[in-house]
């Protein structure tokens, strides 16, 4: 598969299948300094929208795993490597998805540069959820944090959110990335706090830097991260570096049984990684991320036994 990527466990989205609509270079009208696909190159830092990846193998990799009726996910996820709406076909491979399997949803990561234009707002009508980034509202902060192409305005941005809100049917989760020192100021934040009460997004979720990012710079801790959350006072806010899946679903997302399965399956028995990883039926960075996280919780225990590890787990009582 070149294209399709998991499921993954993503903090924000639950259990995801990932759709990448850019070359593994990377291209993306910005170059983040957090972005963890690595730096975006001076010849990739672009706004034009363009097939950038052929459309039928991206469906033909989608049918392949997504005729599996077994296969249970809470997103299929456009993201990865860049600015998946610079794909002028997104809206058709979304269209796509729901033929072939209605019950699922479709999820768009975006940075938000595209969203004043027309045309991309219509290759919308198949996605159930937008995510925009929002992690600057002044334009030198902006430039800071986010080092856009040329032509591509902090004002463009909020322009294009003004009109997401207006026009897209479906949920919208902005998301702000916290980086020390660049974008954290008490001005700033004030700023993005008043403009998330102007655009009443569904959710506003809270993130920092956590993994290895394209320039040398530093995240907040949680309690930086908690203390804007109560100065912007938005609800409902989610910090979503920290607490792993605190989404308040209305019923259980595929990743919270994922996490059940697996702790019901180490309460049994010491379980090998590598059983439990085949009977999850997960990535290596989603099986990674799952255990790192029950192991911070304190509700799972690593053990070496004969020169294997298992996991077992540390609540047999309950
Ligand atoms: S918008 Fe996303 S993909 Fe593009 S540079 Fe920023 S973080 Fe990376």
């Amino acid at each position: 598969m070149q294209y399709v990527f998991g499921p993954v466990l993503s903090r924000r989205l639950g259990l995801s299948l990932g759709v990448d609509l850019l070359p593994p270079s990377k291209v993306c009208s910005m170059d983040c300094v957090y972005c963890e696909c690595g730096k975006t190159q001076r010849q990739n830092l672009t706004l034009e929208r363009r097939e950038w990846v052929p459309t039928e193998v991206v469906k033909g990799e989608l049918e392949e795993i997504l005729s599996n009726p077994e296969l249970e996910l809470d997103f299929v996820t456009f993201s990865g490597n860049g600015e998946p709406t610079l794909h002028t076909r997104f809206g058709e491979i979304a269209k796509f998805v729901k033929e072939i399997r209605p019950d699922l949803k479709v999820a768009l990561l975006t940075n938000a540069s595209t969203l004043w234009m027309g045309e991309v707002l219509k290759e919308l009508k198949y996605v159930d959820l937008v995510s925009p980034s929002l992690d600057a509202v002044t334009e030198k902060v902006f430039r800071k944090v986010n080092h856009p192409v040329k032509g591509l305005t902090v004002e463009k941005v909020l322009k294009g959110l003004k009109k997401l809100k207006e026009t897209f049917g479906g949920e919208i989760w902005i998301e702000t990335l916290f980086v020390k020192g660049i974008n954290d100021s008490p001005g700033e934040v004030e700023k993005i706090g008043e403009w998330i009460h102007r655009l009443k997004p569904d959710r506003w979720q809270i993130n920092t830097v956590v993994r290895p990012p394209a320039y040398r710079v530093q995240g907040l801790t949680e309690e930086e991260l908690i203390q804007i959350a109560r100065r912007v006072n938005y609800n409902p806010t989610d910090i979503v570096c920290y607490n792993y899946l605190r989404l308040e679903p209305k019923k259980k997302t595929e990743a919270e049984k994922v996490r059940e399965k697996l702790l019901n399956l180490v309460k049994r028995r010491p379980s090998p990684l590598g059983e439990l990883k085949r009977a999850l039926n997960l990535t290596e960075e989603g099986f990674e991320e799952l255990i790192e996280t029950l192991l911070r919780e304190g509700k799972v225990e690593l053990v070496t036994y004969g020169g294997e590890k298992f996991l077992t787990s540390t609540q047999k009582g309950e």
